[in-house]
């Protein structure tokens, strides 16, 4: 780091503290040729997020429209809306963390999916049949079959 003062290209790390909940860590260094002190911040890069849809249309990441999606399967269910905020939040941040920039909605949902499996089952198998659109009664009635095998393999 280029001290401000001489533009000598070395300086040492003095202190060093996060700040804004560890988003951004605060470097104080000093100049190893004419020893004034300065400032750095270090911040971590916000990608944002892009959703690859059905149709190979692209949008931004809509954690509201991912959250009102799960709302209306949990309806008079006994879901916690903070429950499903911390779905979406760590959807958001699994995402974040191996820095992808794209999602497609079938991978965004399937997320949630399995999220929702652990959550509720009437919810998990309103949001399945909304989500997956299901072309008739058999390919519903595969995948709630497939869902309660899974479930009784989990029991035994
Ligand atoms: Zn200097």
């Amino acid at each position: 780091m280029k001290c401000p003062y001489c533009q000598y290209p070395d300086s040492k790390v003095i202190d060093s503290r996060p700040t804004d909940e560890d988003r951004t860590i605060r470097r104080r260094r000093e100049c190893v040729s004419c020893g004034k002190r300065f400032t750095t911040y270090e911040r971590l890069e916000e990608v944002p997020l892009m959703v690859v849809k059905k149709d190979k249309t692209v949008e931004s990441f809509d954690r509201n429209k991912l959250l009102n999606g799960m709302l209306r399967s949990c309806e008079k269910r006994p879901v916690q809306v903070e429950e499903l905020e911390e779905i979406v939040e760590d959807i958001e941040k699994s995402l974040q963390n191996d820095f992808r920039r794209q999602v497609t909605s079938t991978e965004l949902g399937n997320r949630v999916m399995e999220a929702l499996k652990s959550v509720d089952e009437v919810a998990y198998v309103r949001f399945a049949s909304v989500y997956r659109q299901f072309k008739d009664v058999s390919s519903f009635m595969d995948e709630l079959s497939k869902f309660i095998n899974d479930r009784k393999g989990e029991k035994s």
